[in-house]
């Protein structure tokens, strides 16, 4: 029926900034966890959290990878935090061709946190000591074709990834979306 509902597990990691002292176990761990085999080596560079770092301040900021971006935003923003003026898109969690941030340093692939899929536990949450990243899950209801709509939709792109490879795939749809909007 339409107006069905279902349950969706939300999951939202919540950052106190406050809390954060720069010490990057978070993105050691995150990027152990995704290398292949799992745990057999670590480099931040393959973190999809990155610790924004200004020890003179002690400002720490973790930035979680977000969406992949096909193109440049044409808007731009700057932050000031404790008198320091930082790089345009420095806290931005987008993977996008402006920058090297959020990409698999070996392929160029971007990166987006996944949640730790299959953990219990988000596992930079559980190596985060001062407890400046914390976990909160939630129950919402949604439509029950809206779930089996996106269910769907993730096996068909599993399926075309795992025959073509992501990286066409988002070719693909990078220029499908600029021959929509032009
Ligand atoms: S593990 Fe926690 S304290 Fe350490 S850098 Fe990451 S968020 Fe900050
Ligand atoms: S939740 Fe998992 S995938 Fe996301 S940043 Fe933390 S360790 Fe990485």
């Amino acid at each position: 029926m339409a107006d069905e509902k279902k349950k969706k597990t939300i999951k939202t990691l919540k950052i106190d900034v406050d809390k954060c002292n720069g010490c990057r176990a978070c993105e050691v761990i995150c990027s152990a966890f995704h290398a292949e085999p799992k745990y057999s080596s670590n480099n931040p560079a393959r973190s999809r959290i990155r610790v924004v770092r200004d020890p003179l301040r002690d400002v720490y900021v973790p930035v979680y990878a977000g969406e992949y971006a096909a193109a440049e935003c044409a808007g731009r923003d700057k932050y000031t935090i404790d008198g320091k003026e930082y790089d345009e898109c420095t806290f931005c969690r987008a993977s996008c061709p402006s920058r090297d941030e959020f990409k698999e340093p070996d392929s160029g692939l971007p990166l987006k946190c996944d949640m730790c899929e299959g953990e219990d536990e988000p596992l930079c949450v559980q190596w985060c000591i001062t407890d400046a990243l914390t976990c909160e899950v939630r129950e919402e209801e949604v439509a029950e074709d809206e779930t089996e709509e996106q269910e769907e939709l993730e096996i068909g792109l599993e399926v075309l990834a795992d025959k073509y490879g992501m990286e066409k795939i988002l070719d693909a749809v990078a220029r499908m979306s600029n021959s929509n909007s032009s």
